[in-house]
């Protein structure tokens, strides 16, 4: 079931998220299903469960167009950074029409579950750490915009947001 994507300044995407519990109860595998399905119909590389409206620590990266199949992660965290940093531009679909330069760790190490609450650890430095860090960053009430110094689309939208001091 496709859900309804959140968009900013909803407050529930500021909203600390609770850990996920295993083994998966009903309600989260449901969730999973229909953050799959939401992030194919919007077409795009990954989406946290505070876009839908859950303040659950789940995450879906999504680069099936890159090769890499579909994947949830659960309790998902950035356990180490690299030093080398990229700026790429990066938008979100709860912030729809803002574009802009984001900098982050190339290379990061994720700990996080896997459906059946295995433990697991890895590495990345191509489009899933950047995904991975996008989406963790969600899990933790981070938006892109607290990010961006260099707006590539939608600036004086989010000056508008600034002046009425939405956060
Ligand atoms: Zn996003």
């Amino acid at each position: 079931m496709v859900l309804p994507i959140l968009t900013y300044p909803n407050p529930i995407l500021r909203n600390p998220t609770e850990p996920v519990k295993f083994p998966l109860s009903k309600e989260i595998q449901k969730l999973t299903k229909d953050m799959i399905d939401t992030v194919r119909k919007a077409d795009g590389i990954g989406l946290a469960a505070p876009q839908v409206g859950k303040s659950v620590k789940v995450i879906i990266i999504d680069l099936e167009k890159n090769g890499i199949p579909l994947f949830p992660l659960y309790n998902a965290k950035i356990t180490s950074k690299g030093f080398k940093k990229l700026e790429i531009e990066e938008g979100c679909l709860s912030i729809p029409g803002i574009f802009g330069m984001v900098k982050r760790p190339k290379k990061v190490t994720v700990g996080a579950q896997n459906m059946q609450g295995k433990v697991i650890r890895f590495s990345d430095e191509g489009w899933i750490s950047r995904v991975a860090q996008h989406e963790i960053d969600h899990i933790n009430g981070r938006l892109i915009i607290d990010l961006i110094k260099k707006y590539t689309k939608g600036e004086e939208i989010v000056k508008g947001w600034k002046k009425q001091g939405v956060v």
